[in-house]
């Protein structure tokens, strides 16, 4: 190995304050940035293979749409198609957590990568030139100090030269956490939860909403729902992970 004044640097950095493995918590080489070990990058999961072309969900057993798009249920009524880059397993959850709770807002930059790969990937996303990232409600975002699904769609945004439309829209009550919520839940948990504050921006323009999870989709739809009453030609989604 070379020794120059960064890896000496790292070197110091490492015996200070040795760094883990977001997921398995193992001990990381001190000159690898990677917040995951070897063996949990490789255990991530991108959806790359056959998806609903609607609601992008993995499908095990081939054809085009999912049970509940076929039934045109799945997707909701106000989102045009759906992507996400990676499978919300354990391995990307312990990611996402690290990024979101434990102070490492630099994953915004990776894994902001992986979303403009996912963008890429899918020539569908493409007429879709303007970002709008998930808001948070001010208290939370104020707590947090940022907004993850903004910071993403920064990175996104620069990655592919889109547009991200800052302020266009705005969480106007907070919603309790989706979690352990039932579909019906969730759906009424959001309702009414966006406000568009700046329909200039949207006024018919093709929007992909950017979020960090998906998993039932009723925050993307609802969101979706209030582009388009703000006059938006239509909205899709694109989410970093996509929990089945
Ligand atoms: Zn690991
Ligand atoms: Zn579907």
């Amino acid at each position: 190995m070379i020794l120059n004044f960064q890896n000496i640097g790292k070197y110091l950095l490492h015996v200070l304050l040795p760094r883990t493995c977001a997921h398995c918590r193992e001990d990381l080489l001190y000159t690898d940035d990677e917040p995951l070990c070897p063996h949990c990058r490789g255990a991530l999961e991108p959806l790359t293979g056959l998806c609903c072309r609607k609601c992008g969900s993995p499908l095990e057993s081939g054809g085009e749409y999912c049970f509940d798009c076929r039934g045109h249920k799945g997707g909701g009524p106000n989102v045009e198609l759906v992507r996400s880059a990676f499978a919300f397993n354990p391995e990307l959850r312990s990611l996402i957590h690290a990024f979101k709770y434990r102070g490492r807002r630099d994953l915004a930059e990776p894994l902001g990568r992986e979303m403009a790969a996912a963008y890429g990937g899918s020539a569908e996303l493409n007429g879709y030139k303007f970002l709008v990232a998930v808001p948070l409600f001010s208290d939370k975002e104020r707590e947090r100090g940022f907004n993850q699904s903004e910071l993403l769609a920064r990175v996104l945004a620069r990655e592919k030269n889109l547009f991200l439309l800052e302020g266009a829209v705005e969480r106007v009550r907070n919603t309790p956490s989706q979690t352990g919520l039932s579909k019906e839940d969730r759906r009424g948990n959001v309702k009414g939860a966006f406000k568009a504050v700046k329909p200039e921006l949207l006024k018919g323009r093709r929007v992909l909403i950017i979020d960090d999870v998906a998993t039932t989709l009723s925050t993307v739809n609802e969101l979706a729902g209030t582009l388009l009453k703000a006059g938006a030609k239509d909205a899709a989604a694109l989410t970093l992970a996509r929990e089945p």
